[in-house]
């Protein structure tokens, strides 16, 4: 089969995901995420490796089938689906766009902005742009956001209950961060009640293959290479890879786009999709974390293959 988009021929690209999966298999540098006490019994050995082309081609190595919560990768596909929904503006004027520089939970990044909750990334904006989903109730909007990550995924994705319950327990900060936003009227809903459904669908059980799919349906400006199904426009699909690229890797955002040039997000149980437009995108699952929340393997696993495979959106052809 001939190359899609600018990626070499499947040969090359399965010899590219084997090599970059042993070159970091023996990686054990990270933590693992400790603040929801279920993250801390993940096996810090798993390691997945997946890439989706936009053709729906699927290339896979290690434990790509091993579940884990999507946690913050989560806010790129809630967001897009808000964006479906409310419109370019709209989005931009109550959620924004723009890097807090502080970490992903900050309540002073609210504080220091008048209550606006900047970006879609960090907690409040995510929790913001949860409050957006359609629905009249809680009840509807979860059920809204559990499908629209499905149809991502091309395939129906369930809620671990476990991981649920333990971060509904520990998440005293995203109820604080609900309610200042509240204080600044920047929400219409019942806080409490969007920081449940905000809590359950970062408890979305996904694969590294899953994240693959997730990712390549923007990389493809929308459309879910497996099913063939329209999820979000196409102009979503490039907005929602903007706000990545300016947030999605918490507070190394920057660092990240410089070494590895692609919109991406992670999330604190060690997942990454990283989204090469209009070719395809990785998802990695490696639960050990450096200091910002990122995957270590994961990282290094993203940035061997977007130099191998030349998917740095920066560079000249
Ligand atoms: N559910 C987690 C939280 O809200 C997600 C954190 C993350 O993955 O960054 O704290």
């Amino acid at each position: 089969r001939a190359s899609t988009g600018n990626l070499p021929f499947d040969s090359e690209v399965d010899a590219l995901i084997l090599k970059a999966y042993h070159r970091y298999l023996d990686l054990n540098d990270g933590q693992l995420a400790d603040y929801i006490p279920i993250l801390a019994q993940a096996d810090p050995a798993l390691f997945g490796l997946a890439l989706t082309d936009i053709a729906g081609t699927q290339y896979r190595a290690g434990d790509t089938g091993a579940s884990f919560s999507i946690q913050s990768i989560s806010k790129a596909f809630v967001f897009a689906l808000v964006c479906e929904e409310i419109g370019h503006s709209a989005v931009h004027d109550r959620v924004g766009v723009n890097n807090t520089g502080l970490p992903f939970n900050s309540v002073m990044a609210v504080e220091l902005n008048d209550g606006h909750p900047m970006n879609p990334m960090v907690n409040a904006g995510a929790i913001a742009t949860t409050a957006l989903m359609p629905g009249a109730t809680d009840v509807e909007q979860w059920e809204a956001i559990r499908l629209g990550l499905s149809r991502f995924a091309g395939r129906p994705l369930e809620l671990d209950g476990d991981v649920y319950r333990s971060e509904m327990a520990a998440n005293q900060r995203n109820k604080a961060i609900a309610r200042l936003l509240e204080s600044y009227g920047r929400l219409t809903t019942d806080p409490l009640e969007t920081v449940d459904v905000y809590t359950r669908q970062c408890a979305l059980s996904v694969t590294a293959n899953d994240l693959a799919t997730m990712g390549a349906t923007l990389a493809g400006g929308g459309v879910n290479p497996i099913t063939g199904e329209r999820v979000v426009s196409a102009e979503v699909a490039r907005d929602t890879l903007a706000a990545l690229a300016a947030a999605g890797m918490y507070e190394r955002s920057g660092e990240w786009l410089f070494e590895i040039g692609l919109p991406a997000k992670s999330g604190v149980s060690g997942g990454i999709v990283a989204v090469s437009p209009g070719k395809g995108a990785i998802g990695v699952y490696s639960p050990l974390l450096d200091p910002a929340g990122n995957s270590v393997r994961g990282q290094r696993a993203c940035g061997y293959l977007s130099r191998s495979l030349g998917l740095n959106l920066f560079a000249s052809p």
